[in-house]
C-alpha cells in the first residue's frame, strides 16, 4: 500500500506512504483516489486530510514513470486533483518537510492547506527541462501572485514555507502550524473548523492578473533568455504563466498540458532526466550490495599539502571531518595551510562563508611531519608527486603506521593503483580516489577499484564521497581511468584538426557552440599543457606506433604551458581568464602544417564536433566493454561533472544514443578514410558495432 486510509472520529486521513519521498506513482495516485471515494461515501466523515508519511508530504511525480505511458495512466495526477476539487467534503492538505513538483500541485488541488514551518516548497520541473504539468503554472500564480510564482517555476528553487507565508495576500497556506510536531493535531482541529464551510474554496476560481501585463512578461522573457541558452523550458514556463493571466482556467490548463508534452519529448529534457537517474545510479556498484557493512570514517589524513592535497583537505573540513596533513618539510606545510586559509578568506570576503564557520573549519585542521602521528586516523589520502618511487615510499610508511582497517587511498591520476596497493601488506584496504582540480570545487570523484580492493572499502568510500558532496563514479584500473583515458583521444583529434587546417580558436569555438564549458585548447591552457606533454613523452616510448600531432609539443618547447605561464595556445592577462588568440601560435601551426606538406582544407564545425565527441564515444565503448566502467551512464556522469560536457546533451553516451549509434558508426567509418587521421583508432569499438547490429543503445 502506498497510501493509508484512517478515520479519526469525523475526519478521514489519507496518508501518502511511498518512501523515500512519497512519489506520486500510479499506485499512490490510485490510493488517494480510493481514499477519497471511501471518505465521501462514509456519512460519518465530515472532512478529509491529505498528508504524507515520513520525510515528505510529497516530492512529486515518480520520475521513473516519466516518458512512459504509466505517468499518464488513469488516475493521472490531474484526475486525482479533480477528485480533490470535486469532493463534497472539505479536503485539507497537511504539509510538512518537502512539498515539491506534483506534490505541490496536489496540495493546490486541496480546498485548504496547513503547513509546518521548515517545509521546502518548490516546483523543480524546470531542472528536468520541463514545466509543472498538473496545474502548477496555473494555480501557483493564483495563490502567490504572478511574479513570486513565476520566479519559483523558472528557477525550480525551493523556498521555505514560512517565507512564502509572509508574502502579502498569499493564499497558498491558510494556516501555518506552530511546529512540525503539532501539525497533525492542528490539521485535525482545522479540518473540524471548516467541516461545515460552504461553498468550498477552489484555487482555480481565484483571479490571476498582473498589473503591468504585457510589459511584465516581456521583461520576464528577457530575463530567462540569458539564463536558458540551451534550454527551452524556462521560456515555456513564462508562456504558461502568461496564459494563466490571460485565459480562462481550463484554457490555461490546456496550454500547460500541450507545452508539457512538447517539452517531454525535447532532447534537452530527455538528457536532463537521463542525468538525474544516472547520478543516482552512479553510487550503486553491481556486486556491492547496498547493505554492505561499512567502516567508520571520522578522521582523515592527507599526505602532501600541494595543489591537490589542500583542496582535498578542504572537502573534509567543509563536512566537519578533522584532517591531519603531512608533508616532508615545515615550509611545505605552512604553504599548504596558508593556501587553504586564503581560499576560505576569499569566501568570507564574498559573504559565502560565515566567520564562525571558517574558524570551525580551520580548527579541524592539524599538521604533522611524522607518520607516527597518523595512527589514529580512519582514512588517509595520498596526494604527493606523481612518481611511482615516491608513492612506494609513502605507502610503505602508511602500511607501517596506519591502524588495522584504515583505508589507504591514492589520488594518483595516471599510476597503477594495483601496483600502489602491492607496496603494502593490505592491498584490500587500498583504493584510488581521483579528485579533479580544483579539488574543493569540482564535483566529480573517480573511485578507482583495485583488483583486490575490499567491497566494504568500496561501499565506505562511496558514502564518504556523498558526505563531502562529490558525485562518485567507480572506475577500474587502466591508464587514465575513465575520464582521462577518453580525453587523450579527444586531445589527439584536436591536434589532427590543427594539422589539417583549423586554428585552435576555430576548434574551441565549435566545441563551445556545441556546449562544452571550454574547447580543448582552452582546457589545455587551464590544466597546463606540460601535463599532456609529459604523458605524450611516455607514450612515445610505450606506444611508438601511436599517431600524434606534434603541434602541442612545439608549443610546450616554447614554454607556453598555459594560464600558469601567462601563455599557451592563447595569451592571458594576469588575473583574467580571457583567452586571447596569439598570431605566433597560429603561425607555428601553419608552419608545422607546411612542413608536413599538407594543403589546409576548410573544416566544418560539424566535423570538428563529430570527430572530438565521437572519439570520446569510441574510446568509451572500449572502456565499457573492458569493464572499466560499470555502465554507460557512469561515463556520462564523469563527463558532465568532470569535463564540462553540456548537461543538455546528457553526456557523450547519451548524446551518441540521441544521434543514433548507426550514424555514429557511419561517421567513424568516414573518419577512418581520412589519411591525416588515425585509421587504427577509428575502427568502431566492438561493443559499438554490436549495439548497432542489434539495434540497441548504450543506455
Ligand atoms: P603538487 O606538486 O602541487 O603537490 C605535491 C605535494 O606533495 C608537494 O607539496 C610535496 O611537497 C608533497 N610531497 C612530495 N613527496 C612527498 C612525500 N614523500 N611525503 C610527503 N609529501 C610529499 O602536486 P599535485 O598537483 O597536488 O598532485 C598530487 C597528486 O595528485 C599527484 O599524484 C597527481 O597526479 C594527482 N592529481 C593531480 C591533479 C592536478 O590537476 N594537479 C588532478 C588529479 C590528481
Amino acid at each position: 500500500m502506498t497510501a493509508q486510509y484512517q478515520v479519526h472520529g469525523d475526519v478521514a486521513i489519507i496518508t501518502l506512504d511511498n518512501p523515500p519521498v512519497n512519489g506520486l506513482g500510479l499506485a499512490t495516485r490510485q490510493g488517494i483516489a480510493d481514499g477519497m471515494a471511501k471518505a465521501n461515501a462514509d456519512a460519518a466523515v465530515r472532512a478529509i486530510i491529505v498528508t504524507g508519511a515520513g520525510k515528505a508530504f510529497s516530492g512529486g511525480a515518480d520520475i521513473k514513470e516519466f516518458g512512459s505511458s504509466k505517468a499518464m495512466q488513469e488516475p493521472n495526477l490531474n484526475s486525482v486533483i479533480s477528485v480533490l476539487e470535486n469532493s463534497t467534503k472539505p479536503v485539507i492538505g497537511a504539509i510538512h518537510t518537502v512539498v515539491m513538483g506534483g506534490g505541490l500541485e496536489l496540495a493546490l488541488g486541496c480546498h485548504y492547506r496547513i503547513a509546518a514551518p521548515g517545509t521546502s516548497v518548490a516546483l523543480p520541473e524546470v531542472k528536468l527541462g520541463l514545466l509543472p504539468g498538473a496545474g502548477g503554472t496555473q494555480r501557483l500564480p493564483r495563490v502567490l501572485g504572478v511574479e513570486a510564482a513565476l520566479n519559483m517555476i523558472v528557477s525550480g528553487e525551493a523556498i521555505k514555507a514560512e517565507m512564502l507565508a509572509m508574502l502579502p495576500g498569499q493564499k497558498l497556506f491558510d494556516k501555518m502550524a506552530a511546529s512540525a510536531e503539532s501539525l497533525a493535531e492542528e490539521a485535525l482541529a482545522f479540518a473540524r473548523s471548516v467541516a461545515d464551510a460552504r461553498p468550498l474554496p477552489l484555487v482555480r476560481n481565484l483571479p490571476c492578473k498582473h498589473p503591468q501585463g504585457d510589459a511584465y512578461f516581456q521583461f520576464a522573457r528577457n530575463m530567462v533568455k540569458g539564463m536558458s541558452k540551451n534550454f527551452p523550458a524556462p521560456a515555456k514556463c513564462v508562456d504558461a504563466v502568461e496564459a494563466a493571466t490571460k485565459k480562462k482556467f481550463d484554457d490555461g490548463m490546456a496550454v500547460e498540458r500541450e507545452t508539457f508534452i512538447h517539452l517531454m519529448w525535447t532532447p534537452e529534457s530527455k538528457s536532463l532526466r537521463h542525468l538525474f537517474l544516472a547520478e543516482r545510479a552512479a553510487s550503486k556498484i553491481p556486486d556491492v550490495p547496498a547493505d554492505t557493512a561499512q567502516r567508520a570514517i571520522n578522521s582523515i589524513a592527507v599526505i602532501g599539502a600541494g595543489t591537490m592535497g589542500g583542496g582535498i583537505a578542504m572537502n573534509f573540513l567543509n563536512a566537519g571531518i578533522p584532517v591531519k596533513m603531512l608533508e616532508m618539510k615545515q615550509e611545505a606545510l605552512d604553504r599548504g595551510v596558508a593556501t587553504i586559509r586564503k581560499n576560505y578568506e576569499a569566501q568570507v570576503k564574498k559573504g559565502k562563508l560565515k566567520q564562525d564557520k571558517y574558524d570551525q573549519r580551520m580548527a579541524l585542521l592539524t599538521t604533522t611531519l611524522s607518520y607516527d602521528d597518523l595512527n589514529g586516523t580512519d582514512m588517509v589520502i595520498e596526494a604527493v608527486f606523481e612518481e611511482i618511487g615516491v608513492k612506494e615510499a609513502v605507502f610503505k610508511e602508511l602500511d607501517r603506521v596506519m591502524k588495522p582497517g584504515a583505508i589507504l587511498a591514492s589520488n594518483t591520476s595516471t599510476l597503477d593503483v594495483n601496483k600502489i596497493a602491492s607496496f603494502t601488506q593490505r592491498p584490500e584496504d587500498v583504493v584510488g580516489l581521483h579528485f579533479f582540480s580544483p579539488a574543493n570545487v569540482m564535483k566529480l570523484l573517480e573511485v578507482v577499484r583495485g583488483a583486490k580492493t575490499a567491497k566494504d572499502v568500496m561501499a565506505t568510500v562511496m558514502t564518504v564521497a556523498k558526505k563531502i558532496r562529490k558525485t562518485a563514479v567507480v572506475s577500474g584500473v587502466c591508464d587514465g581511468f575513465i575520464g582521462n583515458r577518453m580525453i587523450e583521444q579527444y586531445g589527439r583529434q584536436g591536434g589532427f584538426l590543427l594539422d589539417e587546417g583549423c586554428t585552435p580558436a576555430q576548434v574551441d569555438k565549435a566545441m563551445e557552440k556545441f556546449g562544452m564549458a571550454m574547447g580543448p585548447f582552452r582546457m589545455g591552457d587551464l590544466a597546463g599543457n606540460d601535463i599532456g606533454w609529459a604523458i605524450r613523452k611516455r607514450r612515445y616510448q610505450e606506444k611508438p606506433d601511436m599517431k600524434y600531432s606534434k603541434t602541442a609539443d612545439l608549443l610546450c618547447e616554447k614554454g607556453r604551458f598555459g594560464q600558469k605561464t601567462g601563455a599557451g595556445w592563447y595569451d592571458y592577462v594576469a588575473g583574467k581568464r580571457d583567452a586571447i588568440p596569439n598570431a605566433e601560435v597560429v603561425a607555428m601551426v601553419e608552419e608545422h602544417r607546411k612542413s608536413l606538406g599538407i594543403t589546409p582544407r576548410k573544416i566544418s564545425d560539424e566535423e570538428i564536433v563529430q570527430r572530438l565527441v565521437f572519439s570520446l564515444v569510441n574510446e568509451a565503448a572500449r572502456i565499457l566493454e573492458e569493464g572499466i566502467a560499470n555502465k554507460a551512464s557512469d561515463i556520462d556522469i564523469v563527463y558532465i561533472f568532470g569535463y564540462g560536457f553540456p548537461a543538455h546533451r546528457g553526456g557523450p553516451m547519451n548524446y551518441a544514443d540521441q544521434v543514433g549509434l548507426f550514424n555514429v558508426v557511419q561517421a567513424i567509418n568516414r573518419f577512418a578514410q581520412n589519411p591525416m587521421d588515425d585509421a587504427k583508432f577509428w575502427q568502431p569499438a566492438p561493443l559499438l558495432a554490436r549495439l548497432v547490429a542489434e539495434g540497441k543503445t548504450f543506455n
